[in-house]
């Protein structure tokens, strides 16, 4: 049963230009699922909640974080106003873009913010040493768009059974990618064995659209091999 708490913000990370990452102090053990979702109110205020997926790892037990595009509203705006110390108020855990352990072998594709909670689970596995193996297919426009970077660096170098293809819509020097969007041929090149994967996808509601018909009509991927997201907003 998801619960309603209100809870201090411990730490605000910038990722990059316009996207942030807030870490909360949340009191007693942490009960959710990788790949969950909280809501998020600030000022008490029922205009400005937002639902935000959670993009720290269940084994990650010290803070609770998500991970916010900051955009023109007046939510983006007061909650990049906030700080350590300032307070919200959360309701979790929701959803079902969850892990299923069963399949041995995971696709993900992303899109722009919709990483976050494909961040968590890819943490969890990794932390927890699952075995399994993973593919991660992350589109963005350009290079400075890309979120989590250094943490799957970092992972993919600790995790071998961890591999991540960047898609640019431009190209950038010395940043190893397809320049194009998420198509037939990228699938193809980049996960040969799409046929054994079980596939989440996540990302802005056009795009993960887009990417369930490509698997599904072109790809014939069956239905209960895909598990979406929807970043409903974008
Ligand atoms: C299950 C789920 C998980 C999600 N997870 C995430 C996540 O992890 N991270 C994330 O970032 N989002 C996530 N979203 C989307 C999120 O809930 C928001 O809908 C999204 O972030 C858009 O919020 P916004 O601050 O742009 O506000 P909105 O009010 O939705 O703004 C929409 C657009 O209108 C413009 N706008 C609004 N008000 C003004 C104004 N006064 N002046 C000028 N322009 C304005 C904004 O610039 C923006 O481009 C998730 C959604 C769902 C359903």
């Amino acid at each position: 049963m998801p619960v309603e708490i209100k809870v201090k913000i411990k730490e605000v990370i910038r990722r990059n230009y316009n996207v942030k990452s807030f870490r909360l102090e949340v009191p007693g053990p942490l009960n959710f699922k990788a790949g969950q979702f909280l809501s998020v109110k600030l000022k008490d205020d029922p205009q400005l909640k937002k639902y935000l997926s959670i993009s720290s790892s269940p084994t990650e037990k010290c803070y609770l974080e998500f991970t916010k595009k900051l955009t023109e509203s007046d939510f983006s705006k007061i909650l990049d106003s906030l700080k350590a110390g300032d307070q919200v108020v959360i309701e979790y855990p929701f959803g079902k873009f969850v892990l299923d352990e069963s399949f041995p072998k995971i696709a993900f594709l992303s899109g722009g913010i919709g990483i976050t909670p494909i961040r968590s689970i890819c943490k969890y596995v990794v932390d927890k040493n699952l075995g399994s193996d993973m593919v991660l297919v992350y589109a963005n426009q350009s290079v400075k768009d890309v979120v989590f970077k250094d943490d799957f660096d970092a992972m993919v170098k600790s995790y071998p059974a961890l591999r991540v293809a960047h898609v640019l819509c431009e190209t950038q020097a010395g940043f190893k990618c397809t320049v194009g969007r998420i198509n037939r041929e990228v699938i193809k090149s980049e996960i040969p064995d799409y046929q054994e994967r079980k596939f989440y996808l996540c990302g802005p509601p056009q795009m993960v659209e887009a990417m369930r018909l490509l698997l599904a009509q072109e790809l014939g991927v069956s239905a209960e091999m895909i598990v979406t997201e929807n970043f409903q907003g974008y």
